[in-house]
């Protein structure tokens, strides 16, 4: 059931691409699926409308639910980071008033959040997006923030 859900989600971001200008190939080479199988979504042959459904409600958790579940989904990390900026366009953040150095979000998988001085710092460039720091922070300093679109785009 997971894949189908996630195949669900793959479809809703195709779809959005798609409003946005994308053309299939480029749709595909983002998702890194087949072009016949992008084409199915689009032309609205997509999976089962209880898969989308529980899909759309996925998508439209608040970010820091969503993101948690489609990693819980996918093992493909780039392919994830993908999928949820293109769905949630959220960055991690920290409030430094709340923050009290306990060091636990050091442990970040990716090597995103470092120690700099006596501040901790994130690289949003290295971040994966998997909202393992938001969990584990005790006083809930980090965040998820929304940015525009282009503010992060290359
Ligand atoms: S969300 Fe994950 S990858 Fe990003 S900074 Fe937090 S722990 Fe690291
Ligand atoms: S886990 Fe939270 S309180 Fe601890 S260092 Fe990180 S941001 Fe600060």
């Amino acid at each position: 059931m997971p894949e189908h859900i996630l195949s669900g989600i793959k479809a809703i971001v195709a779809m959005k691409l798609k409003k946005e200008g994308k053309l299939q190939r480029e749709i595909a080479e983002y998702l890194k699926m087949d072009r016949s199988i992008i084409s199915h979504y689009l032309h609205g042959r997509h999976p089962s409308d209880r898969v989308m459904r529980v899909s759309e409600e996925i998508v439209d958790l608040p970010a820091e639910y969503g993101i948690r579940i489609i990693n819980s989904m996918s093992e493909d990390r780039e392919l994830t980071k993908k999928i949820i900026d293109n769905l949630y366009h959220v960055k991690i953040e920290i409030d430094r008033n709340k923050c009290i150095l306990c060091g636990e979000c050091l442990e970040c998988p990716y090597n995103a959040i470092f120690k700099n001085g006596h501040l901790i710092e994130i690289d949003n460039n290295k971040c994966m997006l998997c909202g393992d720091c938001i969990a584990i922070c005790p006083v809930n300093a980090l965040k998820l923030n929304k940015f525009l679109p282009n503010e992060l785009e290359e």
